[in-house]
């Protein structure tokens, strides 16, 4: 370990090579850009009001090719997929005033990532079955305790979030399409990985759709027994 800020006895290892992505950032410039081309609504989908015609949807008045679900562990209450199995698993992180020694990633127990403005990121807590996304008192331990095993240093708790992660039995993504109505499709399941395979399968479902490819079938939502 290069840097005093780490202990001799300390287990943790650097990463030389790695990204850091701005979601927040990312997805409000998307966002915006979606809007300025009157392709997105922002309100909560009522799946009530969707309704299934022979080849394609209405909803609200309008009518759709496909509906492709993309709720995250939010598709708890969706009822076209409610067979399929999504567990939610709770993280929660810390943003730390704390300046890492050569902006360099540092891992295990925690991780420890620079984030904007020369603060760094602390995560995460894997909390099976919880789907409270409030951050609390026991993440915000728990998280410390984790820190004291890396560093020597006090650090400042700039700030505390959580997300709920969309977990699957054997960890890897749902994507597929409903087993009766062919043109209404699942695209979650993305866990702890949704930032880096999310691009990947999303590309892959838009082939899917325009005939290109068939579905890899490990992500096929049907593949667990007795569905
Ligand atoms: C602490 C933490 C750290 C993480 N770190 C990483 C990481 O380093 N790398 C990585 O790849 N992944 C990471 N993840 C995982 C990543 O955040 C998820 O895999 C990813 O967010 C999944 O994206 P998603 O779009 O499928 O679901 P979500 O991000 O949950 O998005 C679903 C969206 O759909 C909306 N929605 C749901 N139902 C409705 C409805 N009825 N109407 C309208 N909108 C609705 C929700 O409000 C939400 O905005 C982390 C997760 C956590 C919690």
């Amino acid at each position: 370990m290069v840097s005093s800020i780490f202990g001799s006895g300390s287990k943790s290892i650097s990463v030389h090579t790695g990204f850091f992505i701005n979601i927040k950032v990312l997805l409000e410039l998307y966002r915006n850009h979606l809007k300025s081309i009157g392709a997105l609504i922002e309100e909560t989908f009522d799946y009530s009001h969707l309704q299934l015609r022979e080849n394609y949807f209405v909803y609200q008045d309008t009518s759709f090719d496909y509906v492709i679900f993309c709720e995250g562990y939010k598709s708890l209450s969706n009822p076209y997929f409610s067979n399929i199995p999504i567990y939610p698993n709770k993280g929660q992180c810390l943003i730390l005033d704390l300046e890492l020694p050569n902006q360099m990633p540092v891992v295990s127990p925690g991780i420890l990532t620079p984030y904007l403005y020369n603060y760094t990121y602390f995560g995460s807590t894997y909390e099976r079955g919880n789907s409270n996304n409030v951050p609390d008192a026991a993440g915000r331990e728990l998280l410390l305790e984790m820190l004291n095993e890396m560093i020597t240093l006090p650090a400042k708790v700039k700030d505390h979030m959580s997300g709920i992660r969309a977990t699957t039995p054997d960890r890897k993504p749902l994507i597929g399409r409903h087993k009766e109505f062919s043109n209404m499709i699942l695209f979650n399941g993305f866990g702890t990985k949704g930032l880096s395979l999310a691009p990947y399968f999303a590309k892959q479902l838009i082939a899917h759709i325009l005939g290109e490819v068939e579905l890899n079938p490990e992500i096929n939502p049907y593949r667990f027994k007795n569905l």
